[in-house]
């Protein structure tokens, strides 16, 4: 039987992971939040209150960290060593913590060969900054999903807002720039579009627009 992989990247807040999941849903695959496994790991760093300004300090921990991504009835959940972190993962200290922790050589490495084992035993659609480049470089369709820096920020805004977090609007433009910023200019897998990758541009679209979008690529690949 054929294994297909969507692999879809783009920066911070460009609607990725609503996106991917929908999808999933549709084709029955299974969703793959890279982002999350990165949140995990530092995360990791975090609660040991171990600095991740200095790349040596994190490497002497890199052995001591297991994630595990493991379906559920309510959803996919993720584990840190053993705990289940799916909720601690999704503050704002969380999200910086994951884009400082991702640019270290040795955490890819592991995280891209946990990524990797799953995408051969099942259908994954899956989401990250190097999914395309990096992951699954023969991936069955490959999506580069973006929009504008201030649709970016209001989307977060909105999502935070309706969740009754207090946050402000400025900060949060100016946190997803600094995160696409270190995304895009790190030295190892920095985020880009794959040569091959179809650009989403999702500024002045709503989800469905975007899912419809992204399964008529799926229809041309014959995923669908
Ligand atoms: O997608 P999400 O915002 O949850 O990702 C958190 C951070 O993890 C990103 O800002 C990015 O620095 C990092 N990341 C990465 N490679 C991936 C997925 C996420 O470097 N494949």
């Amino acid at each position: 039987m054929r294994n297909y992989s969507i692999a879809i990247d783009g920066p911070a807040g460009a609607g990725k992971s609503s996106v991917a999941k929908a999808i999933a849903k549709k084709l029955n695959f299974v969703y793959v939040d890279t982002g999350a496994m990165y949140r995990a790991f530092g995360l990791y760093y975090l609660r040991k209150g171990i600095s991740l300004e200095m790349e040596e300090d994190v490497n002497k921990e890199v052995s001591n960290v297991t994630i595990e991504m493991i379906n559920k009835d309510d959803g996919v959940k993720i584990y840190l060593n053993g705990d289940d972190v799916t909720t601690a993962i999704r503050t704002e200290e969380a999200s910086r913590g994951a884009s400082k922790v991702s640019v270290y050589p040795m955490v890819r490495e592991k995280m891209v060969k946990l990524q990797q084992e799953i995408a051969k035993k099942t259908n994954v659609i899956m989401d990250g900054r190097d999914i395309g480049t990096v992951v699954l470089p023969n991936a069955t369709l490959k999506i580069y999903l973006t929009a504008s820096t201030d649709v970016r920020a209001e989307r977060r805004y909105l999502e935070q807002t309706e969740k009754g977090i207090k946050v402000d609007l400025s900060e949060i433009k100016k946190d997803i720039e600094e995160r696409d910023y270190r995304d895009m200019h790190r030295s190892t897998s920095p985020l880009k579009q794959a040569d091959d990758a179809i650009l989403v541009d999702t500024s002045d679209m709503n989800k469905e627009e975007v899912i419809e979008e992204i399964l008529n690529l799926c229809r041309k690949k014959d995923i669908l």
